[in-house]
């Protein structure tokens, strides 16, 4: 069963320069079912449009960005519902109940003149009821216990807290309501490898305790082979290859995501990593044909003119390249 769908979105940023308009492609085209209760990675290079597409999937979409196209389903108490057309007080009531999001840097949500203990009213204020409201301080307390966290991080403002401590409270935040999608944007960006261990293992926890869905961004490699059950490679706006993990590291299709693969640390392998040649595209003027295809080893005549379709080679696992037949 499906938590979150995607039927062929385009979500552009449309910008104004001087009289110019600039549209960015950042989504384009984007077909994507999430199942309930995996852990889904999304990765690719900076600037492939991976943080937007975790933006459309919280259906936060504000201008300058615009869901040109498409639609975005979310399955909401056994119904599925098209939260595209939602007005912003029906998302807002879905928002920390039932899908939450971790941005990629604590302070987004942490307000740096506020104790940590107002942030948390304010989230459960909005979505409690009665009694629990009155009980909003212990839920809290209780939250924070669960997840390994002293109560004192409550009475503390954001910069008392390290960098690590910090992220870990925006986790105790985005998950006590219990919502059933937790996304995260790059979630342990910045921070030092212990830091990054520490909320690697939070988010597996939790992932194992609440039994919910987790979506998580990073362009680390590493931390998909970890933490990840399926996962997505994005290219240039683009889905370009999707499957189990364990798959896609094992037999990855796409030739970019075997340069992706190719381009990570191995123990006790010393000889230099190879990174992928050349750059991404420009989202504002993308290649014709496969938009890969300026970088790829293996293009042909057909990869400039064509775009391969995003197709099901194996059961589950999708990829586009003209390389790869059915
Ligand atoms: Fe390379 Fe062509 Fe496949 Fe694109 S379609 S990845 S250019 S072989």
């Amino acid at each position: 069963m499906n938590i979150m769908t995607l039927k062929n979105v385009k979500a552009f940023y449309v910008l104004e320069y001087w009289g110019e308009k600039r549209t960015i492609r950042a989504v384009n085209g984007v077909s994507l079912e999430v199942p309930e209760g995996e852990i889904f990675g999304i990765a690719g290079e900076s600037g492939c449009g991976k943080s937007t597409l975790l933006k459309v999937l919280l259906s936060s979409i504000e201008p300058p960005l615009r869901l040109v196209e498409g639609k975005i389903l979310y399955r909401v108490n056994g119904e599925e519902r098209d939260v595209s057309s939602f007005k912003e007080g029906e998302l807002r009531r879905l928002r920390w109940s039932f899908v939450s999001y971790i941005p990629q840097g604590s302070m987004h949500v942490l307000n740096p003149v506020k104790r940590v203990r107002d942030t948390f009213l304010e989230v459960l204020e909005s979505h409690l009821k009665g009694e629990e409201r009155r009980k909003w301080l212990s839920l809290a307390v209780e939250h924070l216990k669960e997840l390994g966290l002293p109560p004192e991080v409550l009475t503390a403002f954001p910069h008392q807290l390290s960098g690590g401590m910090r992220q870990r409270v925006t986790i105790a935040l985005a998950t006590v309501l219990r919502p059933r999608v937790i996304l995260a944007d790059e979630p342990t960006t910045a921070l030092d490898v212990v830091a990054q261990r520490a909320v690697l293992q939070l988010l597996k926890r939790i992932h194992r305790e609440q039994g919910c869905t987790i979506v998580l961004v990073t362009h680390d490699m590493g931390i998909h082979a970890q933490l990840t059950t399926r996962m997505a490679i994005m290219y240039a706006g683009k889905i370009v290859e999707e499957g189990p993990t364990w798959e896609v590291f094992k037999s990855p299709l796409h030739p970019y995501t075997r340069h992706l693969i190719q381009s990570l640390p191995r123990i006790g392998d010393k000889s230099p990593r190879r990174g992928i040649p050349g750059n991404p595209p420009s989202l504002v003027s993308l290649p014709p044909g496969c938009a890969f295809h300026p970088r790829c080893p293996h293009a042909s005549s057909r990869c400039a003119e064509e775009e391969p379709p995003l197709v099901e080679v194996r059961e589950g696992h999708r990829v586009s390249c003209w390389l790869v037949r059915v």
